[in-house]
Protein backbone atom coordinates (compact mmCIF):
# COMPACT_ATOMS: atom_id res chain seq x y z
CA UNK A 1 0.00 0.00 0.00
CA UNK A 2 2.57 2.65 1.02
CA UNK A 3 4.43 2.16 -2.27
CA UNK A 4 1.19 2.75 -4.46
CA UNK A 5 1.21 6.37 -2.37
CA UNK A 6 4.92 7.40 -2.45
CA UNK A 7 5.80 7.53 -6.24
CA UNK A 8 9.88 8.24 -6.41
CA UNK A 9 9.67 10.34 -9.19
CA UNK A 10 7.24 12.11 -8.09
CA UNK A 11 9.02 13.00 -4.78
CA UNK A 12 12.59 13.74 -7.12
CA UNK A 13 10.43 16.14 -8.82
CA UNK A 14 9.54 17.72 -5.25
CA UNK A 15 12.69 17.89 -4.05
CA UNK A 16 14.50 19.02 -7.52
CA UNK A 17 12.04 21.93 -6.96
CA UNK A 18 13.50 23.13 -3.51
CA UNK A 19 15.71 26.13 -2.62
CA UNK A 20 17.61 25.11 0.46
CA UNK A 21 20.53 28.22 -0.59
CA UNK A 22 21.08 30.13 2.06
CA UNK A 23 21.68 33.93 1.47
CA UNK A 24 23.46 35.01 4.75
CA UNK A 25 24.98 33.40 7.91
CA UNK A 26 22.03 32.65 9.99
CA UNK A 27 23.98 33.01 13.59
CA UNK A 28 24.85 36.67 12.62
CA UNK A 29 23.72 37.55 9.14
CA UNK A 30 27.10 38.23 7.31
CA UNK A 31 26.77 37.43 3.64
CA UNK A 32 30.26 36.55 3.03
CA UNK A 33 30.39 33.16 3.74
CA UNK A 34 32.17 30.21 2.22
CA UNK A 35 31.46 26.81 0.99
CA UNK A 36 33.19 24.83 3.49
CA UNK A 37 32.80 20.62 2.52
CA UNK A 38 29.43 18.17 3.56
CA UNK A 39 27.85 17.45 6.65
CA UNK A 40 27.85 13.91 7.73
CA UNK A 41 24.68 12.98 6.03
CA UNK A 42 25.52 15.05 2.30
CA UNK A 43 24.48 18.47 3.08
CA UNK A 44 26.62 21.61 2.10
CA UNK A 45 28.05 22.93 4.76
CA UNK A 46 29.06 26.44 4.66
CA UNK A 47 31.61 28.78 7.24
CA UNK A 48 31.03 32.39 8.07
CA UNK A 49 33.92 35.06 7.64
CA UNK A 50 33.39 36.69 10.39
CA UNK A 51 31.70 34.97 13.28
CA UNK A 52 33.43 31.82 12.03
CA UNK A 53 30.82 29.67 12.98
CA UNK A 54 29.90 27.02 10.48
CA UNK A 55 26.10 26.49 9.34
CA UNK A 56 24.27 24.38 6.61
CA UNK A 57 21.47 24.81 3.95
CA UNK A 58 19.06 23.44 7.10
CA UNK A 59 20.61 25.54 9.99
CA UNK A 60 17.53 27.10 11.49
CA UNK A 61 14.72 25.35 9.64
CA UNK A 62 12.73 22.92 11.11
CA UNK A 63 15.27 19.66 9.21
CA UNK A 64 18.15 21.26 11.60
CA UNK A 65 18.33 18.63 13.75
CA UNK A 66 16.41 15.64 11.72
CA UNK A 67 18.49 12.97 11.25
CA UNK A 68 15.87 11.89 8.68
CA UNK A 69 16.54 12.48 4.81
CA UNK A 70 14.93 15.25 3.32
CA UNK A 71 13.43 12.52 1.11
CA UNK A 72 11.73 10.42 4.35
CA UNK A 73 10.44 14.34 4.75
CA UNK A 74 9.05 14.62 1.66
CA UNK A 75 7.62 11.23 1.80
CA UNK A 76 6.00 11.91 5.04
CA UNK A 77 4.16 14.98 3.34
CA UNK A 78 3.45 12.79 0.34
CA UNK A 79 1.47 10.29 3.09
CA UNK A 80 0.05 12.83 4.66
CA UNK A 81 -2.16 14.50 2.08
CA UNK A 82 -2.83 10.90 0.81
CA UNK A 83 -4.89 10.49 4.03
CA UNK A 84 -2.74 8.46 5.68
CA UNK A 85 -2.90 7.62 9.50
CA UNK A 86 -0.08 7.95 11.64
CA UNK A 87 0.41 3.93 11.75
CA UNK A 88 0.52 3.71 8.23
CA UNK A 89 2.86 6.27 7.85
CA UNK A 90 5.25 5.02 10.36
CA UNK A 91 5.21 1.75 8.89
CA UNK A 92 5.41 3.48 5.15
CA UNK A 93 8.53 4.82 6.15
CA UNK A 94 9.88 2.71 9.07
CA UNK A 95 9.76 5.84 11.84
CA UNK A 96 8.60 5.22 15.14
CA UNK A 97 5.00 6.30 15.99
CA UNK A 98 5.80 9.80 18.05
CA UNK A 99 8.14 10.82 15.38
CA UNK A 100 5.72 10.51 13.09
CA UNK A 101 3.38 12.67 15.58
CA UNK A 102 5.78 15.67 16.31
CA UNK A 103 6.56 15.80 12.51
CA UNK A 104 2.64 16.25 11.91
CA UNK A 105 2.57 18.98 14.30
CA UNK A 106 5.73 21.04 13.35
CA UNK A 107 4.66 20.87 9.75
CA UNK A 108 1.41 22.23 10.35
CA UNK A 109 2.16 24.65 12.76
CA UNK A 110 4.57 25.89 9.92
CA UNK A 111 1.33 26.47 7.76
CA UNK A 112 -0.27 28.25 10.86
CA UNK A 113 2.67 30.66 10.36
CA UNK A 114 1.55 31.31 6.48
CA UNK A 115 -1.91 32.36 6.85
CA UNK A 116 -2.43 35.20 5.32
CA UNK A 117 -6.20 35.16 4.04
CA UNK A 118 -8.02 38.09 2.38
CA UNK A 119 -11.39 37.80 1.69
CA UNK A 120 -13.28 40.10 -0.60
CA UNK A 121 -16.14 40.63 -2.74
CA UNK A 122 -19.44 38.33 -1.66
CA UNK A 123 -18.43 37.15 1.67
CA UNK A 124 -20.05 33.95 2.93
CA UNK A 125 -19.76 33.47 6.94
CA UNK A 126 -21.38 30.56 8.72
CA UNK A 127 -21.31 29.87 12.35
CA UNK A 128 -20.79 26.05 13.44
CA UNK A 129 -19.83 23.88 16.55
CA UNK A 130 -17.16 21.71 17.70
CA UNK A 131 -16.85 19.67 20.31
CA UNK A 132 -14.21 20.61 22.96
CA UNK A 133 -12.08 17.48 23.37
CA UNK A 134 -9.02 17.18 25.80
CA UNK A 135 -6.47 14.90 24.28
CA UNK A 136 -3.70 15.00 25.90
CA UNK A 137 -4.16 18.03 27.58
CA UNK A 138 -3.11 16.90 31.53
CA UNK A 139 -3.38 20.23 33.19
CA UNK A 140 -7.26 20.24 33.08
CA UNK A 141 -9.43 21.88 35.30
CA UNK A 142 -11.50 19.25 36.65
CA UNK A 143 -14.56 21.37 35.96
CA UNK A 144 -14.52 20.43 32.53
CA UNK A 145 -13.30 16.94 32.24
CA UNK A 146 -17.06 16.30 33.42
CA UNK A 147 -18.59 15.71 29.71
CA UNK A 148 -21.64 17.97 31.02
CA UNK A 149 -19.68 20.61 30.92
CA UNK A 150 -17.53 20.74 27.94
CA UNK A 151 -17.84 24.18 26.30
CA UNK A 152 -17.90 23.70 22.20
CA UNK A 153 -16.02 25.84 19.96
CA UNK A 154 -17.87 28.56 18.10
CA UNK A 155 -15.86 28.19 14.64
CA UNK A 156 -16.32 30.60 11.75
CA UNK A 157 -16.65 28.78 7.90
CA UNK A 158 -15.75 31.68 5.40
CA UNK A 159 -15.65 31.63 2.08
CA UNK A 160 -15.97 34.25 -0.50
CA UNK A 161 -17.37 34.34 -4.21
CA UNK A 162 -13.36 34.09 -5.59
CA UNK A 163 -12.78 30.89 -3.70
CA UNK A 164 -10.38 31.87 -0.85
CA UNK A 165 -11.44 30.16 2.22
CA UNK A 166 -10.69 31.12 6.03
CA UNK A 167 -11.47 28.79 8.58
CA UNK A 168 -10.81 30.04 12.33
CA UNK A 169 -12.16 28.98 16.04
CA UNK A 170 -14.42 32.27 17.47
CA UNK A 171 -14.76 31.48 20.98
CA UNK A 172 -14.64 29.30 23.43
CA UNK A 173 -16.56 30.71 26.20
CA UNK A 174 -19.33 28.30 26.35
CA UNK A 175 -22.53 28.59 24.61
CA UNK A 176 -22.65 32.00 24.08
CA UNK A 177 -23.64 34.37 20.82
CA UNK A 178 -20.93 36.55 18.84
CA UNK A 179 -20.45 40.04 19.74
CA UNK A 180 -19.75 43.10 17.48
CA UNK A 181 -16.53 43.16 18.97
CA UNK A 182 -15.23 39.40 18.43
CA UNK A 183 -17.05 39.83 14.68
CA UNK A 184 -14.49 42.74 14.09
CA UNK A 185 -11.74 41.22 15.99
CA UNK A 186 -11.93 38.18 13.19
CA UNK A 187 -13.16 39.75 9.89
CA UNK A 188 -12.11 43.24 10.24
CA UNK A 189 -8.48 42.38 9.11
CA UNK A 190 -9.39 40.11 6.30
CA UNK A 191 -11.93 41.73 4.46
CA UNK A 192 -10.89 43.98 1.29
CA UNK A 193 -13.22 45.49 -1.01
CA UNK A 194 -16.06 43.28 0.41
CA UNK A 195 -19.37 44.31 -0.81
CA UNK A 196 -21.71 41.70 0.74
CA UNK A 197 -21.38 39.83 3.69
CA UNK A 198 -23.81 36.71 4.08
CA UNK A 199 -23.99 35.37 7.48
CA UNK A 200 -26.37 33.67 9.98
CA UNK A 201 -29.12 35.50 12.20
CA UNK A 202 -27.18 36.57 14.52
CA UNK A 203 -28.00 40.39 14.62
CA UNK A 204 -24.21 41.36 15.65
CA UNK A 205 -23.61 41.45 12.11
CA UNK A 206 -26.16 43.94 11.46
CA UNK A 207 -23.95 46.31 13.18
CA UNK A 208 -20.76 45.13 11.59
CA UNK A 209 -22.07 45.55 8.43
CA UNK A 210 -23.24 49.28 9.34
CA UNK A 211 -20.04 49.73 9.87
CA UNK A 212 -18.12 48.43 7.39
CA UNK A 213 -20.28 49.79 4.72
CA UNK A 214 -21.44 45.93 3.10
CA UNK A 215 -25.02 45.22 2.09
CA UNK A 216 -25.76 42.43 4.05
CA UNK A 217 -27.87 39.23 3.60
CA UNK A 218 -29.20 36.13 6.14
CA UNK A 219 -30.48 33.68 4.23
CA UNK A 220 -32.43 32.13 7.42
CA UNK A 221 -34.10 35.75 8.44
CA UNK A 222 -37.20 36.84 6.81
CA UNK A 223 -36.09 40.55 7.38
CA UNK A 224 -32.54 39.99 5.78
CA UNK A 225 -33.26 37.87 3.07
CA UNK A 226 -31.83 38.59 -0.47
CA UNK A 227 -32.97 36.31 -3.78
CA UNK A 228 -29.96 34.74 -5.10
CA UNK A 229 -27.14 34.74 -1.99
CA UNK A 230 -26.84 31.77 0.06
CA UNK A 231 -24.51 30.19 2.72
CA UNK A 232 -24.35 27.03 1.18
CA UNK A 233 -20.34 27.18 0.28
CA UNK A 234 -19.84 27.88 4.08
CA UNK A 235 -21.92 25.14 5.13
CA UNK A 236 -20.46 22.94 2.71
CA UNK A 237 -17.07 23.56 3.72
CA UNK A 238 -17.96 23.61 7.56
CA UNK A 239 -19.58 19.95 6.94
CA UNK A 240 -16.37 18.94 5.02
CA UNK A 241 -13.88 20.08 8.23
CA UNK A 242 -15.81 18.02 10.35
CA UNK A 243 -15.45 14.65 8.14
CA UNK A 244 -12.24 15.71 7.74
CA UNK A 245 -11.56 16.19 11.53
CA UNK A 246 -12.85 12.61 11.71
CA UNK A 247 -10.39 10.75 9.90
CA UNK A 248 -7.92 11.54 12.93
CA UNK A 249 -10.43 9.93 14.93
CA UNK A 250 -10.24 12.24 17.86
CA UNK A 251 -8.39 16.02 17.69
CA UNK A 252 -6.93 17.97 20.80
CA UNK A 253 -8.65 21.18 20.65
CA UNK A 254 -5.21 22.84 21.29
CA UNK A 255 -4.09 21.31 17.64
CA UNK A 256 -6.77 22.72 16.03
CA UNK A 257 -5.91 25.65 14.35
CA UNK A 258 -3.28 23.06 12.70
CA UNK A 259 -5.65 20.91 11.40
CA UNK A 260 -7.72 24.07 10.20
CA UNK A 261 -4.66 24.90 8.22
CA UNK A 262 -3.70 22.16 6.46
CA UNK A 263 -7.60 21.50 5.21
CA UNK A 264 -6.88 24.80 3.91
CA UNK A 265 -4.33 23.95 2.01
CA UNK A 266 -5.46 20.51 0.62
CA UNK A 267 -8.33 22.70 -0.54
CA UNK A 268 -6.66 25.70 -1.61
CA UNK A 269 -3.09 24.11 -3.13
CA UNK A 270 -2.13 25.54 -6.30
CA UNK A 271 0.47 23.03 -6.86
CA UNK A 272 1.50 20.04 -4.89
CA UNK A 273 0.95 20.22 -1.05
CA UNK A 274 4.42 18.38 -0.86
CA UNK A 275 6.45 20.57 -2.61
CA UNK A 276 4.20 23.60 -0.75
CA UNK A 277 4.54 22.73 2.36
CA UNK A 278 8.43 21.64 2.33
CA UNK A 279 9.29 25.27 1.06
CA UNK A 280 7.53 26.60 3.76
CA UNK A 281 9.46 24.11 6.37
CA UNK A 282 12.77 25.07 5.07
CA UNK A 283 12.36 28.65 4.60
CA UNK A 284 10.98 28.91 8.30
CA UNK A 285 13.13 31.42 10.73
CA UNK A 286 13.50 28.94 13.43
CA UNK A 287 13.28 25.44 14.70
CA UNK A 288 10.37 24.94 16.07
CA UNK A 289 10.82 23.05 19.71
CA UNK A 290 8.25 20.94 21.29
CA UNK A 291 8.38 22.90 23.89
CA UNK A 292 6.42 24.96 21.43
CA UNK A 293 4.33 22.59 20.54
CA UNK A 294 3.43 21.89 24.43
CA UNK A 295 2.30 25.48 24.50
CA UNK A 296 -0.16 25.60 21.87
CA UNK A 297 -3.60 26.88 21.85
CA UNK A 298 -6.73 26.10 20.20
CA UNK A 299 -6.79 29.22 18.32
CA UNK A 300 -3.00 28.69 16.99
CA UNK A 301 -1.58 31.24 19.31
CA UNK A 302 1.44 30.31 22.03
CA UNK A 303 0.12 30.68 25.47
CA UNK A 304 2.92 32.41 27.47
ZN1 LIG B 1 28.25 34.59 10.87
Amino acid sequence: MADLIVDGDQLDGVLGSLNFEKTSCPHCGSVYFVRYGRTRIGRQRYSCRECRKTFSETTGTPFMYSKKTLRTWAGYLFCMGGGLTLRQISKALGMNLSTAFSWRHKILSVAVTKTDTVLTETIEVNEFWLKENFKGCRRINPHFRDAENRCPILMLSCRDSQGNIMLRAATRKGLRKLEYADISDILGPVIKRCKMLVTTSNLSYVSFAKKKHLRLCMPYSASYRRPGFSLRNAEIQARGFKGFLKRFRSVASKYLSHYMNWYRIMLNRSGSLTAEIMDMLSSRPRMLTVYDLKNVQFDGTLRQ
